[in-house]
């Protein structure tokens, strides 16, 4: 059996996060970490940050900065003697930052677990407060994160639930019934907010996690796992890509529900899922389905969606038509996700500095339906690592909206039936929060002109605008615009990645990476030459598609290297490149697919309106 290493409460938590066995079994396993370290660095450069350590490294800053702020901070340097030493001559009103705790005998007796052992916890803040002559402690983290998840407060209930066996040795003192999680704040003026949470509801499931979830976890010859595209973040994702191949993973962007009902269904009580036992699935289906009783009729709908049932094809799914061939297969499913036809496609990049959660850099194109790029509307910009001040990043995001109202304005002229793409839903979610937090921003930062042209910019752009701008406070002074219903109905953001998933069957497992999309999808269909630059493997560094995926954009940009700069603006062109091939790809797909492409392809964009904002003041002023 492999050596197991001490278990972390911090990574144990991110069980809860990505609902996966397999995740808490690596983390456990002795020599994972050179597995991780190779495959972070694997096809790029050595030293390169990644979004993963940047993330981290946000999260230790966003503490000291709660550290620095808070009164009555006692820093306990990691010591456990000392730490025990503070904890049982604690007064009211301290606050005990970075206090280690051993895990005692006790617990592992009272949870009847021997063969785990749990590494020292370290809770960023213990606060004690006084109440009737009693001493309670409440212990809180610290993370740089939009909004709490349940992973951070069972991580917060873990240490509530370990440190109950150590403060019940302590006279008068007792673990207080509420946790907190210090989040960044949304308002501008403060650089935190407590967001406090009953402790009682997560206790029973951290007693259970521990007593049975994770001996269970870690005594399993082989832990459940489904690799999908949640799987993008995880530090194993590598590991588990290449476990993946033949599985029903095989079947992309299946979430665990689907997965779940799929493998109960094929599994017939050996231990593996294949993607081959679907055909076989398919069949069984097929045979019974006329003496199917209702609730048999009702998982034999559910299949059939899961698998995208197809009864012209031999093996009746896209996905093993796609296996067969090794390319990609329309799926056919109608959709009113992406346009019938365009006489423009917009396409916008752009990439998130992970550790600021701000853009370093963006790109802006326009092309004809034809594929071909409309002259003098190419445009990049970015900002180098080591001037990540307020001033250039405004000064990056005028730009942007400068050009994109430009680019508006030229639709309207040409009365252009156009849609605007992004690839990711990340940057269709950066895209939103950075024209808001402009919208937003003080007048003596940004001027009066930029705010404007970048609401004209949100409301143009997404159909959810109001309801975002409410949100963020910044709809009291708008007077707001005449939005015409026709486009409304039509999203004129496409995200990319989510309409081909939904249409568009490839053999690669979890989810789709741009060589994914250029070997199975661009390759094989689109013939003119133009296209070589981004269908031909390119050896020589950064020309590559495979450069053009967001994180090793930021793998490039985050060590600040001052040549960098051109390099990454040329990935965002690159980046909106082949975005339009694959629009391209995707039509001439579909026409090879089916004639009757309306039945699919439901809506097409009305002819474009620049939307105008007018009276624009917004409530900082
Ligand atoms: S990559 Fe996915 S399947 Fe693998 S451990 Fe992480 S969450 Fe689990």
């Amino acid at each position: 059996m492999q050596k197991k290493k001490p278990l972390v409460i911090s990574e144990l938590s991110q069980y809860y996060f990505y609902n996966c066995d397999k995740f808490v079994r690596l983390i456990s396993d002795k020599d994972n970490g050179n597995e991780i370290q190779n495959n972070n660095n694997g096809g790029t450069k050595k030293n390169h940050k990644t979004i993963n350590e940047a993330m981290k490294n946000r999260g230790i800053d966003f503490e000291l900065k709660v550290k620095n702020k808070l009164k009555n901070v006692i820093d306990c340097e990691k010591n456990v003697d000392y730490t025990m030493n503070c904890l049982k001559n604690a007064k009211n009103g301290q606050i005990f930052y970075q206090m280690k705790f051993n895990v005692p005998d006790k617990f592992y007796d009272e949870m009847q677990i021997d063969n785990i052992k749990l590494g020292a916890f370290v809770p960023d803040f213990i606060e004690v407060k006084e109440r009737n002559s009693k001493k309670e402690i409440m212990i809180y983290d610290a993370k740089a994160s939009k909004s709490t998840h349940i992973s951070h407060q069972f991580q917060v209930a873990s240490y509530a639930f370990l440190l109950e066996f150590i403060v019940k040795k302590i006279n008068g003192l007792f673990i207080s019934n509420t946790g907190g999680i210090y989040l960044p704040s949304s308002k501008s003026k403060t650089t935190f907010q407590l967001e406090n949470f009953r402790l009682d509801f997560f206790l029973p499931e951290v007693n259970e996690f521990f007593r049975k979830k994770l001996p269970k976890i870690i005594n399993a010859e082989s832990p459940p796992w489904h690799y999908n595209s949640r799987c993008r973040t995880c530090d194993f994702v590598n590991v588990c890509r290449k476990d993946a191949k033949g599985t029903i993973s095989m079947i992309p962007y299946l979430s665990l529900a689907e997965a779940e009902n799929l493998k109960t269904f094929i599994s017939d009580g050996k231990s593996d899922d294949d993607i081959e036992d679907i055909a076989k699935v398919i069949k069984k289906l097929e045979i019974g389905s006329e003496n199917f009783s209702s609730s048999e009729k009702d998982i034999n709908r559910r299949i059939k969606h899961i698998v995208k049932y197809d009864k012209r094809l031999e093996k009746r799914s896209p996905y093993l038509k796609a296996k067969e061939t090794n390319q990609a297969q329309f799926i056919e499913t109608p959709t009113a996700n992406f346009p019938q036809k365009t006489v423009h496609n917009l396409i916008i990049s752009m990439s998130l500095d992970h550790y600021l959660s701000r853009p370093f850099a963006w790109g802006i194109c326009l092309y004809h339906n034809s594929g071909h790029e409309i002259e003098n509307h190419k445009y990049s910009e970015s900002i180098s690592k080591n001037d990540v001040s307020l001033k250039s990043f405004i000064h990056l995001i005028s730009c942007f909206v400068i050009v994109l109202e430009d680019i508006f304005k030229y639709l309207q002229k040409y009365e252009s039936k156009a849609c605007a793409f992004v690839y990711s839903d990340q940057e269709k979610k950066v895209i939103q929060n950075v024209l808001l937090e402009i919208i937003s921003m003080d007048e003596s930062n940004v001027s009066r002109n930029i705010q404007q042209s970048a609401t004209k910019c949100l409301f143009n752009l997404f159909e959810d605008s109001l309801l975002l701008a409410s949100q963020n406070n910044t709809t009291e002074s708008f007077k707001f615009p005449n939005i015409s219903k026709e486009w409304r109905d039509f999203p004129r953001l496409i995200v990319l990645e989510r309409a081909i998933s939904e249409n568009i069957a490839f053999h690669v497992p979890g989810f789709y990476r741009f060589i994914d999309i250029r070997d199975q999808l661009v390759k094989p269909t689109l013939k003119d030459s133009k296209y070589n630059f981004i269908i031909i493997k390119k050896n020589d560094d950064f020309k590559d598609i495979e450069y053009a995926e967001l994180e090793n954009i930021f793998k490039l940009w985050a060590p600040g290297y001052l040549n960098s700069l051109k390099i990454i603006n040329d990935l965002h062109l690159l980046r909106n490149d082949f975005a339009n091939a694959i629009i391209r790809a995707y039509y001439e797909l579909l026409k090879k697919s089916t004639n009757d492409i309306s039945s699919i392809l439901i809506f097409i964009p009305p002819k474009f309106t620049l939307t105008e904002v007018e009276n624009f003041k917004n409530n900082y002023l």
